[in-house]
C-alpha cells in the first residue's frame, strides 16, 4: 500500500499520475514463474518465440524481489502452498496473481479425491485473473496477461488497489 492511498480523491493530478503510473506498470509485468506441474510445459512454450509475450513487455524473472506478477501453473499440493505464500510475501507492492489452469484455479482434476491438493491457489494468495484449461493454451495465457493489464489500466494510486 503506498502512502498516498485513500488520500484523496480524483483530480486532474492524480488522474494524470494514474494514466502514466498505470501505462509502465502494465507494459512492464515481470512475472516469477511457478511452474509445479504439466502446466508449466504451456508457460513455457508462451515464452518461447513462436508466442513471444515479451510483445506484452512480460519477461520472467527468477526472484520474487524482481518480480510484480505471480503465474501459479500447475498442482498446488498443500505442502507447496506454504512456499507459494513466502514467495508472494516476498514480491514488492504492487503485485499481482495469475491461476494457471484449473488445478490452480479450484484443484483441478484433483478437485474430489485430491487428498493433498488445494481448491484453488486463492485460498493462499489473491487471485487477480484465472486462466481455465488443462492446460490452457499458450493463446489463453496470453489473454489472460490482457485481461491483467485492463485491470491495472483501471487502477488508481489514491485508492486501496483492488483485490
Ligand atoms: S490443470 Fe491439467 S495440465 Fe494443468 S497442472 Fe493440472 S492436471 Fe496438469
Amino acid at each position: 500500500m503506498s502512502i498516498i492511498e485513500n488520500k484523496f480523491r480524483d483530480n486532474v493530478i492524480i488522474t494524470s499520475a494514474d494514466k502514466f503510473m498505470n501505462w509502465a506498470r502494465l507494459s512492464s509485468l515481470w512475472p516469477i514463474t511457478f511452474g509445479i506441474a504439466c502446466c508449466a510445459i504451456e508457460m513455457m512454450a508462451t515464452a518461447a518465440s513462436r508466442y513471444d509475450q515479451d510483445r506484452l513487455g512480460v519477461l520472467p524473472r527468477p526472484s520474487p524481489r524482481q518480480s510484480d506478477l505471480m503465474i501459479v501453473a500447475g498442482t498446488v499440493t498443500f505442502k507447496m502452498a506454504s512456499r507459494i505464500k513466502r514467495l508472494y510475501e516476498q514480491m514488492p507492492d504492487p503485485k499481482y496473481v495469475i491461476a494457471m489452469g484449473c488445478c490452480a484455479t479450484s484443484g483441478g482434476p484433483y478437485w474430489k479425491h485430491g487428498y493433498h491438493v488445494m481448491k484453488g491457489v486463492d485460498q493462499v494468495v489473491p487471485v487477480d485473473v484465472y486462466v481455465p484449461g488443462c492446460p490452457p493454451r499458450p493463446e489463453s495465457l496470453l489473454e489472460g496477461f490482457i485481461k491483467l493489464q485492463e485491470k491495472i489500466r483501471r487502477e488508481s494510486i489514491a485508492t486501496t488497489q483492488a483485490a
